[in-house]
């Protein structure tokens, strides 16, 4: 009989593997606290920096094996973890601490990483949040080497092909095991918002992650299908499950090679309604899909990167050789460039971390950049003077008032005074447009787009703020829902203030790059949809398919009815109709 265990699919891409079963013997880290005498710590002190050279040495070899056509982003994850190896918070807390408590290395190390893992609980970006996995990653390295539980490891011939379990895997694990030619992998911990699950999506690897106790309820060699798309995991498969898989993944080839044809395609209704679809990128790297996909631009570069692993904010010569990399990569197509959109727990000001008891409602975005000009200004100065190099526009996140719009365009003003003064190029109609995802705003959308040069409606957090669902709380995902009349309200009134005040909106939320809503959004009256680069030939093939024409009318006469049950459901059975 057929035995299946549940996870968080990390979906996307190639998302079904089949394959034996091979289980990795990661033995756990137990720490208790542990004191040394006061003539030994001296002794104590040399055995932890012995034990972190030693984990730099293996995360060195590790980057040294990857083979050098790896894409710099991915590198980008083991680099993450050589600099956290380097960093005063793991390399020399942890030493102060056995001085003043006299205590064992592995202990000082523990209380350092609880300390550091503490913050980043506290943080309210989801991204910033799961950061916590490489904190522990790496003291684990450390760990291992102080408590000598060093794992053997398996011949790459006896991984290729094979679904790897594991308890939790490390970036540079799931890299190396990529290069092994793993089908795919099942971990006992970890959530979609690791760097795991978004290494495997990007390097295209079936997975399924947070499957507890997986290790005691597959055994090795049995045969496995992965299925990182409804996250499940089924053993001892019978024939006609096996040969139902074997088709899907056929199916996916099949889909992928057919999706490629799009490229170069345009983004245009059966009836001639042509959309723009554009990319949302978080690294300079990005671009590269971006250009390879034929997007029509970017709609969103998030640029929270600069700001992270670091204890000072970026300068302006920063900001600008970061801008100016993605703009001259862009080669003339449009990018909107994103201000800074961290919460109170920013790098910059860690005096506020931990203490915000609700960091989504607190010091973050627009009111961050606003209370602190100093780690605004030299992000404004860089925008208005990349924007004399290409087609840029800046996008301020989190708008709820519009004194934030004025105080914005005053500095703007200043800024650009300052920057004639200094006789530096820039470009002095840089378009300022805003992001409506806090409901004041998109309730007052007229009014902010009579303000600002171009909206753009950002359904995360639009969506965790009407329904006052955290977006990274687990225990109520289930109510985080698009789909909800009052959203759908909020939604449909941005665009049509937008069209009443005649300039461009967009949507740059998950929303827009998810299939199943764009009959929905082309229905409300969307021309342009910013999204994961992954996203935009599905999101293409679904435009491709549609009559904007009929969506219109079926959407503007179900939407005066939003409120009322069978509307509503009539409405959501329209965002499967592609299918
Ligand atoms: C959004 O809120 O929809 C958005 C695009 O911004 P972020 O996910 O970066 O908060
Ligand atoms: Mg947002």
């Amino acid at each position: 009989m057929t035995f299946s265990c549940l996870g968080i699919g990390v979906g996307s891409g190639p998302s079904i593997a089949i394959g034996p079963a091979h289980l990795l013997h990661q033995g756990r880290v137990e720490v208790v606290p542990g004191q040394v005498e006061r003539d030994r710590i001296p002794d104590e002190v040399d055995r932890f920096r012995q034990a972190l050279a030693g984990a730099r040495r293996t995360l060195r070899a590790v980057r040294s094996r990857i083979p050098a056509n790896t894409r710099s982003d991915i590198l980008a994850f083991i680099d993450t973890h050589l600099l956290m190896l380097e960093d005063a918070a793991l390399a020399e807390a942890p030493i102060e601490r056995i001085r003043e408590q006299g205590c064992t290395a592995e202990w000082a190390l523990q209380q350092q990483c609880d300390a550091l893992t503490g913050v980043f609980d506290a943080m309210e970006d989801p991204y910033l949040r799961t950061r916590k996995d490489d904190v522990e990653h790496v003291v684990n390295q450390i760990q291992k080497i102080l408590l000598q539980q060093q794992e053997e490891e398996t011949e790459a011939e006896e991984l290729q092909g094979r679904i790897v379990l594991a308890r939790d895997l490390t970036p540079a694990d799931t890299i190396l095991l990529h290069h092994q030619g793993i089908a795919g992998f099942v971990t006992e911990s970890g959530g979609p918002m690791s760097h795991t699950a978004i290494l495997a999506r990007s390097l295209g690897i079936p997975a399924v992650l947070g499957v507890h106790h997986a290790a005691r309820c597959f055994r090795q060699g049995e045969q496995l299908v992965v299925d990182g798309h409804q996250g499940v995991v089924l053993a001892a498969v019978d024939q006609d499950t096996l040969s139902h898989y074997q088709g899907r993944i056929q199916a996916a080839r099949d889909h992928a090679s057919s999706l490629r044809t799009l490229v170069g395609q345009p983004a245009c209704t059966r009836d001639g309604r042509c959309l723009t679809l554009l990319a949302n990128i978080e690294l300079p790297e990005d671009i590269d899909t971006t250009r390879s996909l034929q997007a029509d631009g970017v709609g969103l570069y998030r640029t929270e990167y600069l700001f992270m692993n670091r204890s000072r904010p970026p300068d302006e010569e920063e900001h600008f050789a970061a801008y100016a990399r993605v703009v001259e990569g862009l080669d003339g197509l449009p990018i909107t460039i994103r201000t800074l959109d961290l919460g109170a727990d920013k790098p910059a000001d860690g005096d506020h971390a931990g203490t915000c008891h609700n960091p989504a409602l607190g010091l973050r975005a627009v009111r961050l950049c606003l209370k602190e000009p100093d780690l605004f200004i030299p992000q404004l100065r860089a925008i208005l003077r990349v924007a004399a190099l290409g087609p840029v526009r800046m996008m301020i996140p989190m708008l709820c008032s519009l004194q934030e719009v004025a105080a914005i365009r005053t500095l703007v003003a200043e800024t650009r005074r300052s920057l004639r003064r200094d006789g530096v190029a820039f470009d002095p109609d840089l378009p300022i447009g805003g992001m409506i995802e806090v409901p004041a705003a998109a309730l007052a959308a007229d009014a902010f787009a009579r303000e600002l040069d171009f909206l753009s409606i950002g359904t995360n957090d639009l969506v965790q703020y009407t329904l006052a669902i955290d977006r990274v709380d687990d225990e109520v995902n289930y109510l985080y829902d698009p789909l909800h009349p009052s959203v759908l309200q909020l939604i449909q009134g941005v665009i049509d203030a937008g069209h009443r005040q005649g300039i461009p909106v967009s949507m740059c939320g998950e929303m827009a790059g998810d299939p199943d809503f764009i009959p929905l959004l082309v229905g409300m009256g969307l021309q342009e949809l910013s999204m994961q680069p992954g996203a935009l030939l599905e999101a293409k093939q679904a435009i491709r398919s549609l009559h904007a024409g009929e969506l219109e009318q079926q959407v503007r006469s179900l939407m005066q009815r939003i409120h009322e049950p069978e509307a509503w459901s009539h409405l959501t059975r329209l965002c499967r109709s592609i299918h």
